[in-house]
């Protein structure tokens, strides 16, 4: 283990007190993959904070709509609105829910009348006690059994922005193709245009987006994936990388335009949800017409570009549309038990197993209703 290797960043010698565990993918956005001797301590939280920080800025909307599951730790929610002006919150589920509790007392017939609205059941509990505390005829347990849970599809659609690359998450993404090339024997120095771009402000980036065409054969339908690929063609003198993130940002990555080093492919892929791993097949021959458009950062169509969120967006859609199902179809089974008096884990009699699936029916009934409207 004595394997005398420097920091690809900084230079510096990596030896065990400084040898840090990269995330070859950002871990916020779900990576699990790490790899040893590839940059030192200081580089790892230097790179972290300031190139996949940003990755997280770009990304996090997209991470919690895919319900991104990370090795450790939950993202905290974000703020979203709506282009009506309206706030929410955007849970690490990929749900929503509204971002501030309202309570509203007013003069009923008898006496005051307190409504409230909170994003969830424990906030619920919390203000209703608090709502008995300043008013002693409040009775909480008559309170709380009128509480009812609503889910409802937004009205409007939400707005942010999706803006990938720049500056610092492109150098998050260009290392992230480096460290898979290093993981897989491929030194740094042979990747000496990707390393040039890391190691300099001014040096103009080794990557372009790529939309000319879909470089994944297999493309999952039904899911996100986040994936870095990196195939050496020593015939080619080529060595090159490809990021795509949430199914969406994709780039290639010229690692190096002089290669002669092993042919080498390899892929790490996962789908953010779970952190399952992929077997994506990434197409890296590039013809030299594409070579040059991505050389010279053109190499994206408008049509190709809007196909592929469109792509993306779809996927966030359907996962949304089939959890909402899931959920109203629990709930419906819920309301049917409640009605007819069964406990929710009892066992519906076989004579009454018809007024079951009438109502059942009837509660799913309505809320498709919501889903077709849309
Ligand atoms: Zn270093």
């Amino acid at each position: 283990m004595d394997n005398a290797s420097s920091c690809a960043l900084c230079e510096k010698r990596i030896e065990y007190a400084n040898d840090s565990r990269e995330h070859i993918i950002p871990h916020s956005i779900g990576g699990r993959r790490k790899i040893r001797s590839f940059i030192c301590i200081d580089c790892n939280s230097r790179s972290g904070d300031s190139w996949d920080a940003e990755i997280w800025q770009q990304f996090s909307h997209l991470a919690m709509m895919h319900g991104v599951d990370r090795e450790r730790g939950t993202p905290p929610n974000i703020k979203i609105q709506t282009i009506d002006g309206e706030n929410y919150l955007l849970l690490p589920d990929g749900s929503m829910t509204i971002s501030n509790a309202t309570y509203r007392a007013e003069p009923g017939e008898k006496g005051i009348k307190i409504n409230i609205t909170a994003r969830d059941k424990p906030t619920a509990h919390k203000m209703v006690k608090q709502a008995a505390k300043k008013n002693p005829k409040v009775n909480v347990d008559s309170f709380l059994s009128a509480m009812t849970v609503t889910e409802t599809p937004l009205e409007s659609p939400v707005t942010f922005s999706a803006q990938f690359g720049g500056e610092l998450a492109g150098r998050s993404m260009v290392k992230t193709t480096v460290a898979l090339a290093a993981a897989a024997g491929v030194s740094a120095q042979s990747c000496d245009a990707a390393m040039q771009y890391l190691k300099n402000d001014t040096v103009t980036p080794p990557y372009a987006f790529f939309y000319l065409r879909d470089l994944i054969a297999n493309r999952p339908s039904t899911h996100a994936f986040n994936c870095v690929s990196v195939v050496g063609i020593p015939s080619k003198r080529q060595l090159l990388g490809y990021v795509e993130y949430f199914s969406m940002s994709r780039i290639v990555v010229i690692l190096s335009e002089q290669y002669d080093g092993p042919t080498v492919n390899t892929t790490y892929a996962f789908n953010p949800a779970n952190g399952t791993g992929l077997d994506l097949s990434v197409d890296l021959n590039l013809s030299d017409d594409e070579l040059e458009l991505i050389r010279i950062n053109q190499a994206v169509t408008d049509e190709t570009y809007t196909a592929a969120l469109d792509e993306g967006f779809g996927i966030i859609y359907k996962r949304n549309q089939s959890r909402y199902l899931e959920r109203e179809t629990s709930n419906a089974f819920e309301h049917a038990c409640e009605s007819m008096g069964i406990p929710k884990e009892g066992i519906i009699p076989t004579e009454r197993a018809q007024e079951f699936s009438i109502l059942v029916a009837d509660y799913l009934g309505s809320k498709l209703a919501n889903m077709i409207r849309r």
